[in-house]
């Protein structure tokens, strides 16, 4: 490891990587740094993804893919089940991160970038109004790493921003804390994902069943960080003991999503990128693809930025307007829609349920959803005019 590198990415999940990779593709001499001591493990994640999002950045591969999915059920407080015949853009696979994770990372090692593991980012080096570096710790040894940009990958628990002057802080009801088993033994449809939705499920979001195959299956839930009166992990437990009396819990994690819209990504020598940037879905708590495709742009602009010898906030915006044109509108109108439905109470959950009975529909894709719902309901056309 030298003391100078042109790009640095601090944390190794889909968003670090694939900044590491784009950056190493571009000739650039990057480092990717990751605090723990594995790539991808523990898992914080439900694991499930959109074909056509993962296919953008990834050829699907069998030793990843832990699950392929039909199609997928939503479940409503009373009863009522919605079946969506193909999987559409928000699930399709159900990945097993363990490995992708490493095999993005090793992707990412192969363009020629160096990782290191168990090296934990403490603090940027800052100079002139300018992040120029980390500072990083190695088995007990603390160094001063130099680079021309610094790409912060450090997920939802991100730090970097801070440092860097950003504003990162997430109010508690734009923070879904989340609880999840991963299960064996269960009796689940291994073609289809299951979500739950109930305020006595999970308050401000909802519960998912995840197939993995050999009747294992991540179960999981994430309750809004200002509704909730127990511990998340306390509504899974109700929740599995309630539908999976036989299954046999053999992972348990805790995590949080950020569901909220991004504000600023960049500073001089600095860009955000993935969950550190609050990038996931505020609708669904999906981030998978989001991280990859704004690490794939920061590692671009980071090359812009390193060849023309400038790496200040006016150069780098360029990442912000970009990730804004293709993200920033689902991101808006994801996050108005979160808010809309974090109201509705379980009686209304049900009348909603009830007028999409009969429905043949094919693809889950939240915005299709909730066209239907306005169709059916017209009342709720003033409150969800903006989304539609
Ligand atoms: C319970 C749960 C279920 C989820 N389910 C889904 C799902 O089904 N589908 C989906 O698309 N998304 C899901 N998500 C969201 C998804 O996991 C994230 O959006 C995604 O992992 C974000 O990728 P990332 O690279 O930005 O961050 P992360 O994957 O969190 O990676 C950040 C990395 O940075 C490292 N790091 C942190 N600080 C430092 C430091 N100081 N120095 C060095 N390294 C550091 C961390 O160890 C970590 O490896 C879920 C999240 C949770 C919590």
């Amino acid at each position: 490891m030298r003391d100078r590198y042109d790009v640095v990415v601090v944390g190794a999940g889909p968003a670090g990587s694939m900044a590491a990779k784009t950056a190493a593709e571009h000739d650039l001499e990057t480092l990717l740094l990751e605090k723990r001591v594995g790539i991808g493990d523990p898992v914080r994640c439900a694991e499930g993804v959109g074909k056509e999002g993962l296919k953008q950045f990834i050829k699907p591969d069998t030793r990843w893919i832990a699950a392929e999915v039909k199609g997928a059920r939503i479940c409503f407080p009373g009863g009522i089940k919605i079946e969506m015949s193909e999987a559409g853009p928000e699930v399709g696979y159900v990945l097993e991160r363990k490995i992708f994770d490493r095999e993005l990372a090793k992707q990412a090692a192969k363009a020629g970038a160096e990782v290191m593991v168990k090296t934990r980012v403490v603090d940027l080096i800052k100079e002139d109004g300018f992040v120029r570096g980390v500072k990083a710790e190695h088995l007990g040894d603390s160094f001063d790493i130099h680079a021309d940009v610094v790409i912060g990958a450090d997920g939802v628990e991100s730090k970097v921003g801070r440092w860097a002057g950003i504003n990162t802080t997430l109010k508690p009801k734009d923070i879904e804390t989340c609880a999840q088993f991963l299960m064996t033994d269960v009796d689940i449809d291994p073609c289809y994902c299951e979500f739950y939705i109930g305020n006595q499920i999970a308050p401000g979001g909802y519960a998912w069943v995840f197939p993995k195959g050999n009747n294992e299956a991540n179960v999981g839930l994430g309750i809004s960080g200002n509704r909730s009166e127990l511990h998340p992990i306390d509504y899974l437990k109700r929740f599995v003991e309630k539908k999976y009396p036989g299954g046999q819990i053999i992972e348990m994690i805790m995590g949080g999503v950020p569901v909220t819209v991004p504000t600023k990504t960049t500073a001089n020598g600095l860009m955000l990128v993935g969950d550190a940037a609050r990038m996931s879905d505020p609708l669904t708590g999906g981030g998978i693809i989001h991280a990859m495709k704004s690490g794939t742009m920061a590692g671009e602009i980071a090359s812009k930025a390193v060849q023309s010898g400038d790496s200040s906030v006016e150069c780098l915006n360029e990442y912000e307007r970009r990730w804004r044109s293709t993200i920033g509108a689902t991101l808006q109108k994801s996050y108005k829609a979160k808010e809309w439905l974090l109201k509705l109470s379980d009686d209304e959950w049900n009348s909603i349920a009830s007028s999409l009975v009969g429905i043949n529909f094919e693809e889950l894709t939240a915005f299709g959803l909730l066209k239907e719902v306005t169709l059916r309901n017209p009342k709720l056309l003033w409150d969800l005019r903006s989304l539609l």
